[in-house]
């Protein structure tokens, strides 16, 4: 396939062997080793957790296949320290993909884009910040536009 583009999702509400969700956040931008990231945002909390979260959005360059690239990103999450568990409570590292190079990807455990991104603030503002003009390939609007609709500017 060559070198591909994803840009991921990385979000972290809950301290780790490295620190704060700040600190965790910078531990794995490093290990991601990504081409471009954005600032690493401060995001009240969603859902039952009272943790804030820390988030941010790094573009990284690769020859794995989406399902492929799944399975290091999970790998990676484990190796920080996150436990199985309640979805949107506490946890130390989420990475999720947010978009694709190549457009759309189905296959079992994996959607891309990411179904909820278009309409999550702590998604699209950091998103904004690195690739403005990506296109979401099922609508056909700019990162620009996506976060603009959200925020209504
Ligand atoms: P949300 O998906 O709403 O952000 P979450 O990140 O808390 O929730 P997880 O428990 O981390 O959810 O993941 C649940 C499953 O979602 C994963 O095991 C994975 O197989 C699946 N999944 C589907 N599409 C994606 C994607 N684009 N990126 C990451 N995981 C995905
Ligand atoms: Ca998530
Ligand atoms: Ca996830």
């Amino acid at each position: 396939m060559g070198i591909t583009s994803y840009a991921i999702a990385l979000g972290s509400n809950r301290p780790g062997r490295h620190g704060p969700p700040r600190r965790e956040l910078m531990a794995a931008l490093a290990e991601l080793a990504p081409v471009a990231a954005s600032p690493i945002l401060d995001t009240p909390p969603l859902g039952p957790s009272i943790r804030r979260y820390a988030n941010a959005v790094a573009i990284i360059e690769t020859d794995e296949d989406p399902p492929a690239l799944l399975a290091r990103l999970k790998g990676i999450e484990r190796a920080f320290g996150r436990r199985p568990g309640r979805r949107w409570g506490a946890r130390v590292l989420d990475l999720d993909i947010l978009l694709w190079s190549e457009g759309a990807w189905s296959g079992p455990g994996l959607t891309i884009p990411h179904p909820q991104f278009r309409g999550r603030g702590f998604v699209l503002d950091p998103l904004v910040r690195v690739v403005p003009d990506w296109r979401d390939p099922l609508s056909g609007r700019t990162v620009r536009q996506l976060c603009a609709r959200l925020r209504g500017r």
